[in-house]
């Protein structure tokens, strides 16, 4: 489509970042070019009408925001450990050397709440699988997953069972 082709134009490959070996989709193209932001932000903005739009830090944080006002809902974010302020919940998962933590504030949700998690890349989906596991240990109802960009390969989306994955792209 449209929208995949111009998303594809505007991410770059960048080989070895973080690490030897790893071929990192650099999104910074696309979120400096306004007719891609734009149709991204508008992409996730017409997928589900939802109370909160969560973003996982720290580019799920750019595109949930600009969503979250599209939608008229409000924005929640999800932060590595040690970063929110309040009370939180946290969720830890495995990396391939080693593990991270990631928390939301306990009273980030009212009961019942219909919420879209947002990020930029799902990759093996242990993020977002902890973000939605927050969610909902917090009250709330994920409507759904959505993201920039899936990289098929590492299967992410067998890890998110039973929750709903929309990718403006699969790559
Ligand atoms: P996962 O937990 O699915 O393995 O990794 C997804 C998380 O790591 C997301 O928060 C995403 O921002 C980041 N990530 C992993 N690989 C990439 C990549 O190639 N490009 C970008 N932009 N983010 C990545």
């Amino acid at each position: 489509s449209d929208l995949s082709r111009l998303i594809l134009d505007h991410v770059r490959d960048i080989r070895d970042y973080p690490q030897p070996g790893v071929l990192f989709k650099d999104i910074t193209p696309l979120l400096a070019d306004p007719e891609a932001l734009a149709a991204v932000v508008d992409g996730f903005a017409g997928l589900h009408q939802v109370d909160k739009v969560v973003g996982i830090e720290a580019r799920g944080f750019i595109l949930a925001a600009p969503t979250a006002y599209r939608l008229g809902a409000g924005f929640v974010p999800v932060r590595k450990k040690g970063k929110l302020p309040a009370e939180t919940l946290e969720a830890s998962y495995d990396l391939e050397y080693g593990s991270a933590t990631i928390e939301v504030h306990r009273d980030a949700f009212t009961p019942g709440e219909r919420v879209l998690i947002v990020d930029d890349v799902l990759a093996t989906g242990g993020t977002a699988r902890a973000a939605v596991e927050l969610v909902r240990r917090a009250g709330a109802d994920v409507v759904a997953i959505a993201v920039l960009m899936e990289l098929a390969f590492l299967k992410g989306r067998e890890r998110l069972d039973g929750v709903k994955v929309h990718s403006l792209v699969i790559v």
